[in-house]
């Protein structure tokens, strides 16, 4: 396939398939999938009638879910009728939508749907807000400033700005953590008494969450690198593996790739049942490119090495490596078509789940606030493409998808593929 990145202009429609023609080519691929593929990538706008079915005290809503900005009450973001989430982004300093327009929410016979010139797409629901919400904790917090949630579980972010952020050019550049972090007002570290009274409170809501996650930007100090992140981490997963009588709970971590030692800390001191270490692109040098932070301090390889560790300490089905589908094709750095992109990072993550490790992508949703805010994400059928080839590699490998699957998670395609 030809890279149509370069002169998408105005008429991007015209370089690549259709949501309709992504559809009839790959019946095999839920049709729910691609939509919330495509909404991903292209983001969404709300019409006055979709904002109007918002209900502020069912709804979650953005006002509830960025520090900066009180008045908003746009919908923190969308579930499909098969329990399908998607996951829209928060965009700060001005709408971007990959290159494309985006999706419309609108409202049709007292009905939110999904909108794309002009048809209704599907019907769309907003996420709900969890009991815990309006409460404070004893400190006078605001639970929501602590724990925010997905329709399936509690997401606890305790650093909220990245080390590598502080050394100008380490950044990764798809990343607007940054962006946000000095838009709003944030603390930068949560107050782990403040994590642990809402985690507990919100654990008193019956049939709504199925895990916990935890994840942050990189804490580089410490007596070894990244210590510091290691003992942040461990403070608060062995207060909450005390919530549940000392044992272990359905629980992720996304943190920074940390050695063996500090590993088997982690493992042994709480009761995390499943690690992930974010390559973020299956490539060495556009590893180095896109993630030079990452790079510098830890390096491709020795992120594998890690990961293949973690495996050894938590076992096989419970350590993966996130992705970020679609800034291997960036530009200049980046493949210069599809296939080679696909052929290559899907080879990577062959090895990768040869050793135990599953291989997870999210979708690019160009970020204004990052480095990569001009640029312009792939295709809609390059997506279902690397979706597909991951759950087979999955597949083929024998590794659960379930500490990643749209009950716990909801954020990836592929491993919504899983469901069947
Ligand atoms: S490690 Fe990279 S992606 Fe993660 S928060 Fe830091 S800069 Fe962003």
């Amino acid at each position: 396939m030809k890279n149509k990145l370069l002169d998408i202009g105005g008429n991007w429609r015209e370089g690549e398939l259709s949501l309709r023609q992504v559809m009839k080519k790959y019946p095999e691929v839920s049709p729910f999938v691609i939509i919330k593929a495509d909404v991903q990538r292209r983001g969404v706008e709300y019409t006055e009638r979709a904002l109007a079915m918002v209900d502020p005290d069912i709804h979650l809503t953005k006002v509830r879910s960025d520090y900066s900005n009180k008045e908003d009450l746009t919908p923190v973001s969308l579930m499909l009728r098969d329990g399908t989430s998607i996951c829209t982004s928060v965009d700060v300093g001005g709408n971007t939508s990959s290159g494309r327009d985006p999706y419309l929410v609108d409202a049709v016979d007292g009905v939110s749907v999904l909108i794309d010139e002009d048809e209704v797409i599907e019907e769309v629901s907003y996420w709900e807000k969890p009991d815990y919400h309006s409460k404070t904790t004893s400190r006078g917090t605001p639970m929501w400033h602590v724990v925010s949630p997905r329709p399936q579980r509690l997401c606890i972010h305790p650093h909220q700005h990245c080390d590598f952020w502080k050394t100008p050019g380490h950044g990764c550049k798809f990343c607007a953590m940054s962006a946000v972090y000095h838009a709003g007002n944030k603390p930068e570290l949560l107050d782990v008494g403040d994590i642990l009274e809402t985690v507990n409170e919100a654990l008193r809501e019956p049939g709504r969450n199925v895990s916990i996650f935890l994840t942050g930007g990189t804490l580089c100090g410490g007596e070894n690198f990244l210590d510091d992140e290691v003992d942040y981490y461990v403070d608060i997963l062995a207060g909450i593996t005390k919530l549940f009588g000392g044992r272990r709970f359905p629980s992720q971590l996304i943190s920074t790739a940390f050695s063996k030692r500090q590993l088997r800390r982690l493992h042994d001191n709480t009761g995390l049942t499943s690690y992930t270490a974010d390559l973020e692109v299956l490539d060495k040098a556009m590893f180095d490119w896109i993630c030079p932070g990452k790079a510098a301090n830890i390096g491709y390889e020795r992120w594998k090495e890690r990961l293949y560790q973690a495996v050894e300490i938590f076992g096989k089905g419970n350590v993966n490596t996130g992705v970020v589908v679609g800034v291997e094709l960036a530009t200049p750095g980046g493949f210069k078509s599809e296939d080679a992109a696909l052929e290559s990072i899907l080879a990577e993550a062959d090895e990768l789940s040869s050793n135990g490790v599953g291989v997870v992508g999210c979708v690019w949703h160009v970020a204004p606030g990052s480095v990569f805010r001009k640029q312009v994400s792939p295709s809609l059928e390059y997506y279902i493409r690397v979706a597909g080839g991951f759950d087979s590699i999955r597949r083929k490998h024998g590794i659960s998808v379930d500490m990643d699957n749209y009950r716990r998670c909801g954020n990836h395609p592929d491993t919504d593929l899983g469901r069947i």
